[in-house]
């Protein structure tokens, strides 16, 4: 058993990579096969050794063996985010039919992320494959009846553009597209406990940052971190979080 664990971390670690990969050159507009890995600042095509997770950027000490530019730490957390996220589903949800909508859910919450830390962009390209895929899985997979996920859907898409509006474009388009496919994921109920989720941690971090000085009021912040918090939080913990909110009012 510890062995598998290893392996799926192995196997998260892996993923992560690559989800960097497919982040970046999404966002440059880029082929995701062609060219090979090079270094962003001289080209040099990246040999193997430079491509594993984690421990290249450690053993380079966060620098390009070629030309010894930084760098970006991104890398480090895109590897760490997947298979921290991937290992945890995988553990909570274990090996059933829902861990596929599960691992759709996370690997397009993890490429958003990606996306949006970088260029605050979280793209069509990502989301609209991920909402197509879910929803032919929750055809088949799911404790409830297929109309209930696309009701989520729905839901979490007509949220999500209610404080768009509201919030006059403090709230992207890709979010609310986004929201659509974590609607068909978790379904109505904990598609709204996800929003007050990640509204209420993006409170209280956004705070933080802010009475802190390390952000400035105005300041756009990426809201693709605290989805993801409130939406794994949600999907993972729901009904507990929910029951304890419960016993607290009685
Ligand atoms: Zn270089």
């Amino acid at each position: 058993m510890l062995l598998f664990d290893i392996y799926i971390i192995l196997l998260g670690l892996l993923f992560g990579s690559f989800f960097n990969v497919v982040a970046i050159r999404l966002l440059n507009q880029q082929s995701i096969a062609f060219p090979p890995s090079h270094c962003p600042h001289c080209k040099h095509k990246l040999s193997v050794f430079d491509l594993v997770p984690v421990f290249s950027y450690l053993f380079l000490k966060g620098k390009c063996r070629y030309c010894q530019s930084k760098i970006t730490p991104l890398y480090l957390f895109g590897e760490l985010l997947t298979a921290t996220s991937i290992f945890v589903v995988y553990k909570f949800v274990g090996l059933q039919h829902e861990l596929i909508p599960a691992l759709i859910l996370t690997i397009l919450l993890v490429i958003s992320i990606l996306t949006d830390i970088r260029k605050q962009l979280i793209l069509d390209v990502v989301t609209f494959p991920m909402l197509g895929l879910l929803i032919i899985t929750r055809l088949f997979i799911g404790t409830e009846p297929f109309w209930y996920y696309l009701l989520g859907g729905v839901v979490g898409f007509a949220l999500l553009l209610l404080v768009a509006i509201v919030s006059r474009g403090g709230m992207g388009g890709g979010d609310v597209k986004l929201y659509a496919a974590i609607g068909v994921a978790l379904g109505p109920q904990m598609t709204v406990m996800s929003l007050v989720l990640a509204s209420f941690v993006g409170a209280v971090i956004g705070g933080f940052l802010l009475v802190c000085g390390i952000v400035k009021r105005k300041q756009p912040i990426a809201f693709g971190p605290f989805i993801f918090i409130g939406t794994v939080a949600a999907y993972l913990f729901g009904q507990k979080i929910w029951n304890w909110y419960m016993s607290l009012l009685w």
